[in-house]
């Protein structure tokens, strides 16, 4: 199986912020078909976020997967299907008597990836992860996972220049990424 990791907020739906209500979800234009068309190119679409606002409490574990169970119904009607959603809801500063391994299932550590990988037997090699910002993607270079950036408010200089470090393709978002990269032809 070849996977497409996707990040969450700023990738596939426009980042307020801690977003948690399915009303704060707002689609990055073009996202849905985008997906549609990675699907039926063979990918298996699998989503891994940092949900940090757990740890912070100022939402629950059961309202992100609510929203993630909304997000889905909306896919539903294009056919699309996320096979998975990983959430890393911990947060160093706020992780006092927890176990402090859990820290690793946060990006730019590579444990939900490798989890992924695990329970689903999922090649990594023939993967993809797509980002917007440069610890989506370190987990994946680590992995030999294919790194693709989507540009969000979080662009800067600084992350420009990583990404010409790194020779990690840039694109506008996602729909200009499907149709501009050699993602579907590989
Ligand atoms: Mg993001």
């Amino acid at each position: 199986m070849r996977a497409c990791f996707l990040d969450r907020d700023g990738t596939l739906n426009i980042d307020y912020d801690f977003v948690h209500r399915p009303q704060e979800w707002d689609w990055i234009t073009g996202v849905p078909e985008a997906l549609q068309q990675i699907q039926e190119a063979g990918f298996t679409l699998f989503v891994i976020t940092n949900q940090s606002g757990v740890a912070r409490g100022r939402f629950t574990l059961e309202q992100v997967k609510e929203l993630h169970d909304y997000v889905e119904s909306l896919l539903r009607v294009h056919n699309i299907h996320i096979k998975k959603w990983y959430i890393a809801p911990w947060h160093p500063d706020f992780h006092e008597g927890k176990d402090p391994e859990l820290l690793a299932e946060r990006k730019p550590g590579t444990a939900l990836f490798k989890q992924a990988e695990k329970e689903f037997g999922i090649n990594l090699q023939q993967s993809v992860m797509i980002g917007d910002k440069a610890s989506d993607l370190i987990p994946a270079i680590d992995l030999g996972i294919k790194p693709y950036l989507v540009e969000s408010r979080f662009m800067n200089k600084e992350l420009k220049l990583w990404c010409e470090k790194h020779q990690v393709p840039v694109y506008r978002d996602l729909p200009q990424l499907i149709s501009q990269s050699s993602l579907l032809k590989t």
